[in-house]
């Protein structure tokens, strides 16, 4: 059976969710309490509906319940936001991801319990500077305050090395997981596999770790 999702705020966070879900075959219900941004999302969605999400009665009217998952992509009226997790929570919608603001905001929708909380201005700004800082790291990939997964250029300095040579798990306590050479990949890269120059090498650790590996190897 296909999945069912709905997108409350149709700005340009969960108007581009909404599109997205939509090209991929999705069964997409687009919510806004702004006429115009209905308009804009009816032909795209399977259903557009207006209406104010802070009203429980009409939520539950929609049969939200059911759907599999909830995103809530209102900005800049936090309290709605927050007011909207609460009704869905309490409707028991099962999967429930809410754009945060800022961080107080999060701290509440985390308390409340929405399943994701995404930040996506804050998340964008981190992965644009660490593009700015090394010109070798292509993406970056927070997985926690301290982790990540960062795909890093191989320079011509470890062009001809293996692995092995580099000793990069014993040297710099982090794995390569993957090597994009082109159009191939090569996942779980053997410790003889050879490095070339250009491959793109996506590495995961302790961001300390893959810092010292981007100064003194790449
Ligand atoms: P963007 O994703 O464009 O950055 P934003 O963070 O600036 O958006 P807003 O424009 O404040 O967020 O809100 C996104 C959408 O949510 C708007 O289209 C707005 O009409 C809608 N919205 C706000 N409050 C409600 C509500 N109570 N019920 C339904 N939709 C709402």
């Amino acid at each position: 059976m296909k999945k069912e999702f709905a997108v409350i705020g149709l700005g340009r966070f969960g108007g581009s969710i909404c599109k997205s879900l939509s090209e991929q075959g999705m069964e997409v219900l687009a919510f806004d309490i702004d006429e115009d941004k209905v308009n804009e999302y009816a032909n795209i969605a399977s259903h557009a509906v207006i209406g104010d999400s802070t009203d429980e009665s009409i939520l539950k009217n929609l049969g939200i319940r059911n759907f599999d998952h909830v995103i809530i992509a209102i900005g800049d009226n936090i309290q709605a936001s927050i007011l909207t997790t609460l009704i869905l929570k309490e409707l028991g919608v099962e999967n429930i991801t809410v754009k945060a603001q800022n961080d107080y905001h999060e701290k509440v929708l985390s308390k409340i319990g929405a399943d994701q909380i995404v930040h996506p201005e804050r998340d964008m700004g981190r992965r644009i500077a660490h593009n700015i800082i090394s010109n070798n790291v292509l993406d970056y990939l927070e997985l926690s305050d301290e982790h990540s997964i960062v795909e890093i250029v191989a320079s011509e300095n470890i062009d001809g090395n293996s692995l092995i040579d580099l000793d990069i798990r014993a040297q710099y306590g982090i794995n390569i997981v993957a090597i994009k050479r082109g159009k191939e990949i090569i996942v779980s890269p053997q410790a003889t596999e050879n490095i070339h120059e250009g491959d793109i090498l996506i590495v995961i650790g302790a961001d300390t770790d893959i810092n010292r590996f981007e100064k003194h190897v790449i």
